[in-house]
C-alpha cells in the first residue's frame, strides 16, 4: 500500500501524486477511474483489487497554478546534483549555482538561467558566457519543474515510474 499513484484531472493533466489507499478510496467511492495499474494486487475481506498506478478523476477540478520555489536546494534537485557542464554527480558540498549568462551580461536569476556547476567548472568557465569559455550546458534548455515531478523527485526516489511517463511529458 506504499505504492504512489498519479492523479490526473478530468483533463488528463497532472495533479497530484497520492498513496495506494487514497487512491483505492477514489475508485471504490466512483469518483476516479484507474488509467494505469500495478501488477500487483491487494486483498480485502470481499474483494481484490489491482493496485492503481494512474487514476483520473470524472469530474474536473479547477487547481490554482502552484510553482516551485526558486532556491538554491531545488536548483540541485532539479538537475539531480549534476554539474550541467562536465556531467558529473557530486554531493551537496561540491556544488555552485551558475548563472549561464552572467549577471554582468544581463543574465536573470531565474529558473531558466541558473545552473548546477560543480566548483571546478565554475571557477573555470568565471564570468564568461559559454561561447566565450567554450563550455556547453549539458541541457539546451533549463526551465522550472512541473510541481509533480518536483513532488515526486523529492518524496519518492529519483527514478520515474515508467507508466507515469506519458502523463507528465504531454504537455
Ligand atoms: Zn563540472
Amino acid at each position: 500500500m506504499d505504492a504512489s499513484v498519479l492523479v490526473l484531472n478530468a483533463s488528463y493533466e497532472v495533479i497530484n501524486i497520492c498513496d495506494a489507499r487514497r487512491a483505492i478510496k477514489m475508485l471504490v467511492k466512483g469518483i476516479a477511474s484507474a488509467e494505469r495499474e500495478y501488477e500487483r494486487e491487494i486483498h480485502s475481506a470481499h474483494a481484490a483489487f489491482k493496485i492503481p498506478s494512474v487514476i483520473r478523476l470524472f469530474r474536473y477540478v479547477h487547481i490554482p497554478h502552484r510553482t516551485v520555489k526558486f532556491s538554491r536546494k531545488n536548483i540541485l534537485l532539479r538537475d539531480r546534483y549534476t554539474c550541467q557542464y562536465c556531467g558529473k554527480q557530486f554531493p551537496p558540498a561540491y556544488l555552485t549555482l551558475d548563472h549561464v549568462e552572467p549577471t554582468s551580461r544581463g543574465g536573470t536569476t531565474s529558473w531558466d538561467n541558473v545552473v548546477t556547476a560543480c566548483k571546478k567548472c565554475n571557477t573555470q568557465k568565471a564570468n564568461r558566457t559559454p561561447m566565450e569559455a567554450r563550455m556547453q550546458t549539458i541541457r539546451k534548455e533549463y526551465k522550472a519543474p512541473h510541481i509533480v515531478h518536483f513532488l515526486h523527485m523529492s518524496k519518492y526516489s529519483a527514478a520515474y515510474h515508467k507508466e507515469w511517463q506519458e502523463f507528465l511529458f504531454a504537455r
